[in-house]
């Protein structure tokens, strides 16, 4: 059995990136981020290239680009998931 791994900052299991807990110091990969490479609002891009918003902005960007509203792809994969 594998023992648990503990984020520090959350106090959470660390599951998905369990193989990077030392890697990310004992933390989860997003909780490192937001520690230590995050500058200002959590809830907006900052600026490094690993950001989950940047990733966000930056695929958001390509699907209007091909022609695709980005707010109708999630309404439409929201109904797919969850069928509302
Ligand atoms: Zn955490
Ligand atoms: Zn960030």
């Amino acid at each position: 059995m594998s023992q648990s791994k503990i984020c520090k900052r959350c106090n959470l299991p660390v599951i998905e990136n369990a193989d990077q807990y030392e890697v990310f110091e004992n933390m989860h990969w997003l909780c490192f981020h937001l520690e230590f490479e995050h500058e200002g609002d959590p809830d907006a891009a900052c600026g490094d290239p690993s950001c989950p918003w940047w990733h966000i902005a930056a695929l958001k960007g390509k699907l209007v680009e091909l022609g695709f509203d980005p707010q109708q792809v999630l309404l439409e994969a929201t109904k797919e998931k969850w069928n509302r």
